[in-house]
C-alpha cells in the first residue's frame, strides 16, 4: 500500500480536528466561553468531513471522489444542514431538551446504518464483524431509546409503560440480543435476515428500556443514552480506522458516562436503581395523596412580596423548569440587581436536575448574563438556607419537594433537595397547585412559612420588580 501525500494531509486534517474537540469541550466547562467551544469543535467537524470527503482514498481503488458519490454526500449534507439549521433556529429554548435527545438519536442511527451497510462487507472478518454489531446495537438501542427520551420530554408519552415483569421480559432479551449477535460472529453467517432480525431486536431493545423509566428518572436515562451514541461511534472509528470518529466517539461516551454518574449522584440513586428501579405510580399516586390532605395554602401578592424582600438582608432565588417555560431569566436578573442596589444579598440556588437537561439553569440564566459566580451548586447552597431571609422560587417543584427527605412512600424519597424549608420565608411562584414532572404533590404548598405567589413566572416577577421600584 502506498501512502500519497493526500492520506498525510487527511490524517493532519483529523489530529487537528481531534485537538478541536478536546479544546471545545473544555470551553464548554464555562458559560462564558461556551459558545466559542462550540464553534471551534464544529469547525473542526467540518474539517474532518471535508477531508474525508476531498480526500479520503482506500487503496482498492475507491475514493469519495467520483462524481455520484459526491453528488449524493452533497446532498445529504445540503438535507441535512437545512433541516438542522431551519430546526436550532426555531426551536424555544424549553424544547431543547427534546431537541438534544432526538439529535442524539440521530448519531445513535448512523451508527446503526453503517453497522448494516458494512456488514456484508466484512463477513469472515470476525473482529471487523465483532466491531460492526456492537456498533449496531448499541446505536440501534441509543437511538430507539432517545426517540422514547423525546417522546416523555415533550410530553406525548407522559406516564412510565410498566409491562408485567418487565425487568425479567427486559434482561431477557438483553441476553438474547447477546447470544444472537455472538452466534453470528461465531458462525460468520452473512445473512442479511439475521442481520435485520438482530437490528429490529436493537431497536425493540431500545424502546423496552425506556419505557418503564419515569418521573424523576430522565435526567440519567438521557445521560446514558448519550453515552450510548459516542460509545456506537467509537465503534465506527475503529471499523474505519478513523483517527477523529474515534476521538470524537470517545470524548461523547466518556463525558456521557461522567454525566451519567454525577446525575445519578444528583438523584442519589444507583444506575442498576434506575434502570431496573422503582419509580411506581402506584406510590406516586399515595404520596399525592398524603399531600393533599395536608391543609391548607397561604397566598401573597406581588406588593407583600416586594415589601418582604425590601427589607431583606439575603435573598435566594430557585430556579425551575417554570423560568424556562416562562423565558423569565431576563426580569429574574432585574429583580436580583434591583436587590443587589437596595444592599441585599442575592444568590441563586442551583439543583442539579432543575429544567429538563443537564446544566438547563445554567445556560438559561447566562443567556441572561448573570453572573456565573451568583449561582451556587446545591451542596454549598443547603447549609446557607438557615440564614436566608426569603426564598423565591421560581417554577420549580421537585427539587424543592421535601418528601425525598420525609416520606418513604414517596418516589423520589432519597433524591437530594434544595432545602429551602430551612429559610425564614418560603415564596413559591407557579401558576396552579399543579405537580412538577414526577407528579407528585408537593408538601412544601402547605408549610407554614410558605406563602404561594400564583402566577406565570414572567408576569409575576415583572409585577414584584415594578412594586420594588416604587419603595
Ligand atoms: P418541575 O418539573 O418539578 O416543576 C416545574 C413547575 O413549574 C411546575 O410545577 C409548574 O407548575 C411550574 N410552571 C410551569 N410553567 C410555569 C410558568 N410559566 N410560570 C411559573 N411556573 C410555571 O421542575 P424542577 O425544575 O423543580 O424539576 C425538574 C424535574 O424534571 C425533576 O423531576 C427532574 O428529574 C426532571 N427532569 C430533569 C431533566 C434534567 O436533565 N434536568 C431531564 C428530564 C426530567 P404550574 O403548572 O402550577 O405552573
Amino acid at each position: 500500500m502506498h501512502f500519497m501525500i493526500t492520506d498525510y494531509i487527511l490524517e493532519i486534517a483529523y489530529l487537528a480536528a481531534s485537538v478541536t474537540f478536546v479544546l471545545g469541550l473544555k470551553l464548554m466547562a464555562n458559560p462564558k466561553t461556551a459558545r466559542k467551544g462550540n464553534l471551534i469543535a464544529a469547525a473542526g467537524m467540518c474539517v474532518a468531513v471535508a477531508g474525508t470527503v476531498f480526500l479520503y482514498d482506500d487503496h482498492h481503488g475507491h475514493t469519495s471522489r467520483e462524481s455520484v458519490k459526491l453528488i449524493l454526500i452533497a446532498l445529504a449534507i445540503v438535507i441535512g444542514t437545512v433541516i438542522g439549521w431551519v430546526t436550532a433556529k426555531k426551536v424555544k429554548m424549553t424544547a431543547m431538551p427534546e431537541l438534544v435527545s432526538l439529535f442524539n438519536g440521530m448519531g445513535g442511527a448512523c451508527a446503526a446504518l453503517i453497522g448494516l451497510m458494512e456488514f456484508h462487507h466484512n463477513t469472515g472478518n470476525i473482529s471487523a464483524v465483532m466491531t460492526i454489531l456492537a456498533g449496531m446495537i448499541i446505536g440501534s438501542v441509543s437511538f430507539a431509546g432517545s426517540i422514547i427520551a423525546f417522546m416523555k420530554l415533550n410530553g406525548t408519552m407522559s406516564k412510565p409503560v410498566r409491562l408485567p415483569s418487565y425487568n425479567l421480559i427486559n434482561n431477557i432479551f438483553l441476553l438474547a440480543l447477546f447470544a444472537d449477535a455472538a452466534w453470528m460472529i461465531y458462525s460468520g453467517t452473512s445473512s442479511s435476515l439475521m442481520l435485520y432480525l438482530l437490528f429490529a431486536a436493537a431497536l425493540l431493545y431500545g424502546v423496552l428500556f425506556v419505557i418503564p423509566i419515569g418521573g424523576a428518572d430522565m435526567p440519567v436515562v438521557i445521560s446514558l443514552l448519550n453515552s450510548f451514541t459516542g460509545l456506537a461511534a467509537a465503534f465506527g472509528g475503529f471499523l474505519y480506522h478513523n483517527q477523529v470518529m474515534l476521538t470524537g466517539g470517545i470524548l461523547v461516551g466518556s463525558a456521557g458516562t461522567l454525566l451519567t454518574i454525577v446525575m445519578c449522584k444528583a438523584m442519589n440513586r444507583s444506575l442498576s436503581n434506575v434502570i431496573f428501579g422503582a419509580f411506581g405510580e402506584g406510590s406516586a399516586k399515595a404520596a399525592g395523596g398524603a399531600a393533599a390532605a395536608k391543609g391548607s395554602t397561604k397566598d401573597i401578592g406581588a406588593t407583600d412580596v416586594a415589601v418582604l424582600m425590601n427589607y431583606s438582608k439575603k435573598v435566594v432565588l430557585v430556579p425551575g423548569y417554570g423560568l424556562a417555560v416562562a423565558q423569565a431569566q431576563h426580569v429574574i436578573h432585574e429583580l436580583e440587581m434591583l436587590l443587589e442596589e437596595r444592599g441585599v444579598e442575592v444568590k441563586y440556588a442551583i439543583h442539579p436536575v432543575a429544567g429538563r437537561m443537564p446544566g438547563h439553569m445554567n445556560v438559561l440564566l447566562a443567556e441572561a448574563n448573570v453572573d456565573y459566580g451568583k449561582l451556587v451548586e446545591m451542596d454549598e447552597i443547603n447549609p446557607e438556607f438557615e440564614n436566608t431571609d426569603v426564598v423565591l422560587i421560581v417554577g420549580a417543584n421537585d427539587v424543592v419537594n421535601p418528601a425525598a427527605k420525609s416520606n418513604p412512600a414517596s418516589p423520589i424519597y432519597g433524591m437530594p433537595i434544595l432545602e429551602v424549608d430551612k429559610a425564614k420565608n418560603i415564596i413559591m411562584n407557579k401558576r396552579s397547585m399543579s405537580a412538577g414532572y414526577a407528579g407528585i404533590d408537593n408538601d412544601l404548598f402547605y408549610n407554614p412559612k410558605t406563602s404561594m405567589f400564583f402566577g406565570d413566572a414572567k408576569k409575576a416577577l415583572t409585577d414584584l420588580v415594578s412594586e420594588l421600584k416604587t419603595l
